[in-house]
């Protein structure tokens, strides 16, 4: 599948790994918003929040139960944010659903 976020599941293209299991992978992203921005993703091809369905939602508490222990050891004591950005109007840019976990400092409290 042309996807780039398999391709990185795949290894064939590198990335800076910061937690892997069975079912999902977190690397860090690219082009950092923030002193800690790491992506989170299923292994399983999921297209993005609109690709979440009863029998594939699994993964999705997973990756929401494995993000703290993430977030702690990046030491983000002083909290974080979570962002998955759904379709063009959100800026989804890559079509594979993933969680950025976005902290280390201060964040913009304007959501939109
Ligand atoms: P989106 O814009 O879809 O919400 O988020 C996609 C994210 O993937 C962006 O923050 C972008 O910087 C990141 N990204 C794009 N290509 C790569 C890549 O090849 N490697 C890594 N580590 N991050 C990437
Ligand atoms: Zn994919």
């Amino acid at each position: 599948m042309d996807c780039l976020f398999c391709k990185i599941i795949a290894g064939d293209i590198p990335s800076t790994k910061v937690y892997e299991d069975d079912l999902c992978l977190a690397f860090r992203d690219i082009n950092p918003q923030a002193p800690t921005h790491i992506l989170v993703i299923p292994k399983a091809h999921i297209s993005g929040c609109n690709g979440v369905t009863e029998e594939n939602s699994g993964v999705v508490a997973h990756i929401f139960a494995v993000i703290p222990g993430i977030a702690n050891a990046e030491g983000l004591t002083g909290g974080y944010r979570v962002v998955s950005n759904c379709g063009p109007d959100a800026g989804q840019t890559v079509p594979h659903l993933h969680f950025h976990i976005l902290g280390g400092r201060q964040l913009n409290l304007d959501m939109a």
